[in-house]
């Protein structure tokens, strides 16, 4: 008999990487762009690894592809598809919400109860107390668009805007452009000559295309970071300089001074793309507009000053060339107004010139702690070349980024630095996969179908355009998702009512100290003002007098990311809601305090798609590669018989029709069906979403289910109809990067904005009222009460979303557990060591949490990286807890041409950076040895704020590799020595 050998190490080694089966997949979480193309293996039915695929087609010739797009979360997935915190089945809370006590139920006994609840709601308070809390997290177009779909589209509920759910909006790119979202591929930043990262860490928070900033620098670019810490981005950068937290306006405007006493400011740029020609009343400081120089005359007619024949002339509307004008930018005139009178009027650009007096370098310096010189020489460096800003999306959660982002884009106007390849500044737009909402216009399947509903859209187009025949396309199309969305039919609604009237923000709201001196009045006056002038008619829902009564979660996770934390949440909305539903794949916090939980399939389970960008222009593919888990399913099969037992149900009540708040009948006859239009699988509905897309022509017609299958991915061939990608104002060209706001600057066509120029003066009463018609800069207010730190954020390295948090592998790569990064010195001044726990608090709550010493950070400054769930906190409160969720006043205005509502854009939203905490030494515990609930620490005891750093300071290398001064290095040592000889 032969001798049976054990396989050999090697044998073993091989056997491990082999499979049965390869499938495309990708991760449909919102980590921009994400997308990225994998192969997953799968062996024995279970997924056994994922590999990026390397399949990302070249953009540009010459410029390095994208190849292999992927980060460590994407390649470490299969331990998050099979985490320990997965749920299998339908649950049901038996105990108190929150006790952790469940009960398995089948999936008919848990539609049955959600049916019921829905109805109840729309029976006795109306369909807009149905409320989705919109998640990009939700996890990509397959799992948000069925939740809308049902909920909103068809029975009337709402979703709260995800752009202020994340806090992902850029205030002041949309103060200055009329929308925050163009965006362009990174192949741009191999043109770019001056990359200035700004706000942002892109080594953790854009992994998969990091790469192009540093590589462009074999092309000659340099790279300067601007931070407060010297986090991992500042190692590929040629400057790394230093910023007090939140004081960046105060840097960007300084350079434009520098810029505009220099006179090197790029003139033709100014003159064409922006307002500042446009001339301002100097007795009002308003606009010089039609009605103020002829009876009946426009409100939205600017005028500007010929400097070659003095006389002041209307600016044209319909485009951005002056034609034989040449607008001046400089000095004054009277005008006669329609009253006889005469006043004086002046360019935005002379009021600029007097703002910029208070910002010359040496005064910025005292503002930011930048060198003088160091401002001059990033100023010139702007100047004279292409020049982009890197921001990521941390400015929009400081109080005053919408400031920070209006300076900037000042800066980059005056150096003529967007709309060209290689410029512009960051943000995020979803993008051209347009089958999803063709689907949702049509009443049955098929191709048919799809050419009536194109036939109908194109046929509008000349139509709308003679209504509005100053309209640019993009100007038509906002206007009409403005009405759309004011008659109630987007089912959008901006977040920050339903935080106000019910969830207990108006308390925060009107604490006076942790607002803006400049906010002069109390914030109730503000908000009955917005109110009572209607500018936000429509979208205040749930109104005040219906609080929401059912919440869905899909994927999202309010109690970890609701600024204001748990215990605010649980205190004033939970109580309100008599349902709350999360869909998930896994048990999160939300999940843990709701009624009933969906198990969801999770990625690599069903078939799906990323939310396609303009910053990719592919649509990629995710198929399923292994069975869902448990009794879980996709969302859409999920909404789809929750659709039809709402019918069923509906049907038994005899209750089939309704009117919902906007007046619009409703009806639940052949719910199922509207809502699937037939189709039975997920498969069946991508087909159909393909074939759609390629009619539109946003793909070639060749595309398609079974090609996605073959290949993974589809290329764009055109931006499509939808008003995100309008607002990108660029065509795709084959061969070139997408750079948006280029029929702005080379086709002219106007901006939608109230002036139809890239507006830096805004004439609003509020904006008049707090000084902020121009930029200017502002301190961040004490929010949370008047402590001595700042407490910042920002992803992670392990984690985009809470999700990847929990992730066994990814844990073990680093401290694995929850930690506040403090500066050393701070440290040791409050006698902290590293890894021990304290307590992080202000008024509005506090949490334990360890410390991680670093001399990277600033002093002041201490920074939880965002992504933990609460869970994972001792207390189960983290740092949303001590964010007291503050939005900015001056964000409730409108009533003035772009400052509107529309999905995703205008609205106030929270912030959370710069929160004022103090931190102190948990007396007598050790990190693990308090249990939940015990008594962790005595009396409150103010810690001594860091003393002030003035003047120059010698910096030597501490302890665990950090830069300290000389004196707090030589404090430390006398520590160590106290030490060691007791
Ligand atoms: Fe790409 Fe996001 Fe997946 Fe990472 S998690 S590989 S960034 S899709």
């Amino acid at each position: 008999m032969p001798e049976r050998r054990e396989p050999t190490s090697l044998q073993r080694y091989r056997e491990k990487w082999t499979w049965d089966e390869v499938y495309w997949g990708s991760h449909c979480v919102d980590c921009y762009p994400g997308s990225c193309p994998y192969r997953v293996f799968v062996k024995g039915g279970r997924v056994v690894y994922e590999e990026a695929a390397g399949t990302v087609a070249t953009l540009v010739e010459g410029v390095p592809d994208r190849n292999p797009m992927g980060c460590q979360k994407g390649a470490a997935w299969k331990e998050t598809l099979y985490g320990r915190e997965r749920v299998l089945f339908p649950l049901r809370r038996k105990g108190e919400r929150g006790s952790g006590e469940w009960e398995r139920i089948s999936w008919d006994e848990a539609l049955t109860e959600i049916a019921d609840a829905l109805l109840d709601a729309i029976q006795e308070a109306g369909p807009e107390t149905i409320v989705h809390e919109m998640t990009p997290a939700e996890g990509g177009f397959m799992a948000i668009w069925p939740v809308r779909r049902l909920l909103c589209d068809l029975l009337g509920g709402v979703s709260t805007d995800v752009n202020a759910v994340i806090n992902d909006f850029q205030p002041g790119h949309y103060i200055t452009w009329g929308k925050f979202n163009p965006v362009n591929t990174p192949e741009s930043r191999w043109q770019t000559e001056l990359r200035l990262i700004w706000h942002s860490n892109p080594a953790y928070t854009q992994i998969p295309n990091y790469h192009l900033g540093p590589e462009s620098r074999y092309q000659g670019a340099e790279v300067i970071h601007f931070a407060p810490d010297a986090s991992p981005s500042h190692i590929h950068a040629d400057y790394f300089f230093p910023v007090r937290p939140g004081t960046d306006a105060a840097l960007a405007l300084a350079m434009c001074k520098v810029i505009v006493d220099e006179g090197i400011y790029n003139r033709t740029f100014v003159q064409r793309q922006t307002d500042l020609p446009l001339l301002v009343r100097l007795d009002t400081r308003r606009f010089l507009r039609g009605h103020d120089l002829e009876e009946g005359g426009r409100d939205d007619q600017f005028y500007w000053l010929d400097a070659t024949t003095g006389r002041v002339v209307p600016a044209p509307r319909t485009t951005l060339d002056p034609g034989e004008v040449d607008p001046a930018l400089e000095g004054s005139c009277d005008v006669t107004l329609r009253d006889g009178s005469r006043v004086r009027v002046t360019p935005v650009f002379e009021l600029l010139k007097k703002r910029l007096e208070a910002y010359t370098p040496e005064a910025a310096s005292k503002i930011t702690d930048v060198n003088p010189e160091v401002i001059r020489m990033v100023a010139r460096k702007v100047a004279t070349k292409r020049t982009a800003i890197g921001m990521g999306m941390n400015l929009c959660k400081y109080y005053h980024g919408d400031l920070v982002q209006r300076s900037m884009l000042l800066l980059l106007a005056l150096t003529g630095n967007w709309g060209r390849h290689g410029s512009g500044i960051g943000s995020w737009s979803p993008g051209n996969f347009e089958g999803p909402g063709i689907f949702a216009m049509k009443t049955k399947p098929g191709p048919e179908e799809t050419r009536r509903v194109l036939a109908q859209r194109e046929a509008a187009v000349p139509l709308i355009r003679a209504m509005n025949p100053e309209g640019t396309d993009e100007i038509n199309a906002i206007e009409g998702i403005v009405r759309a969305t004011r008659m109630g039919l987007s089912n959008y609604v901006p977040p920050a009512w339903m935080w106000y009237f019910h969830s207990g923000f108006n308390e925060r709201w009107r604490v006076r100290d942790w607002n803006d001196p400049s906010m002069k009045r109390p914030f109730e006056e503000y908000v009955r003002e917005a109110l009572e002038k209607g500018w936000w008619e429509g979208v205040v829902s749930p109104p005040p007098d219906k609080p929401p009564r059912v919440l869905f979660e899909v994927g999202g996770n309010m109690l970890r990311r609701q600024r204001g934390g748990r215990t605010h949440a649980l205190k004033h909305l939970w109580p309100k809601l008599k349902l709350i539903v999360s869909v998930d794949w896994r048990m999160s916090t939300t999940g843990m305090y709701s009624d009933i939980v969906l198990p969801a399939a999770q990625h690599y389970e069903k078939p799906n798609f990323h939310l396609a960008s303009p910053t990719l222009l592919q649509l990629t593919f995710s198929d399923t590669a292994v069975p869902p888990a448990g009794e879980s399913k996709s969302e859409w099969e999920i909404f789809k018989l929750l659709a039809e037992k709402v019918e069923e149900r509906a049907k038994a009540r005899g209750f089939l029709q309704y009117t919902d708040a906007s007046g619009r009948e409703r009806s639940l006859e052949n719910l199922g069906y509207r809502y699937s239009l037939g189709l039975e699988t997920v498969d069946e509905v991508i087909e159909e979403w393909m074939r759609d897309t390629a009619l539109a022509g946003n793909v070639p017609k060749t595309e398609s289910l079974k090609t996605m299958k073959k290949r993974g991915y589809a290329m764009f061939t055109n931006i499509g109809q939808s008003v995100f990608m309008l607002n990108q104002a660029a065509d795709i060209e084959p061969g070139k990067p997408f750079t948006s706001l280029t029929w702005h600057t080379e086709k002219l066509i106007p901006y939608p904005t109230l002036t139809r120029r890239a507006q830096f003066y805004v004439d609003h009463d509020w904006f008049l009222e707090a000084g902020e018609e121009l930029p200017v800069h502002k301190e961040n207010p004490p929010m949370g009460g008047d402590y001595p730190f700042v407490l910042t954020s920002g992803h992670n390295r392990w984690s985009i979303h809470s999700m990847n948090i929990t992730n066994r592998l990814l844990l073990q790569t680093h401290r694995g557990q929850p930690h506040m990064v403090m500066n050393t010195g701070d440290a040791l001044r409050l006698g902290i060591e590293d890894g021990e726990e304290v307590r992080v608090y202000n008024d509005c709550g506090s949490f334990l949490v360890p410390v991680k010493l670093s001399g990277s950070v600033r002093p002041g400054q201490v920074i939880v990286y965002n992504g933990w769930d609460p869970y994972q906190f001792r207390g189960w409160t983290g740092p949303m807890d001590v964010e007291p969720g503050m939005v900015k006043w001056l964000h409730f205005a409108g009533g003035y041409g772009h400052l509107r509502y529309w999905p995703i854009q205008w609205q106030p939203v929270q912030v959370d950076r710069a929160v004022r905490v103090n931190v102190e030494k948990v007396r007598g515990e050790a990190m693990g040895q308090a249990k939940e609930g015990e008594r962790v620490r005595s009396a409150p005891k103010r810690s001594q704020p860091p003393p002030p750093k003035s003047g120059p300071q010698e910096y030597v290398l501490g302890p665990f590799g950090g830069l300290m001064t000389r004196e707090e290095f030589e404090a430390w040592q006398a520590q160590q020595q106290k030490q060691a000889s007791s």
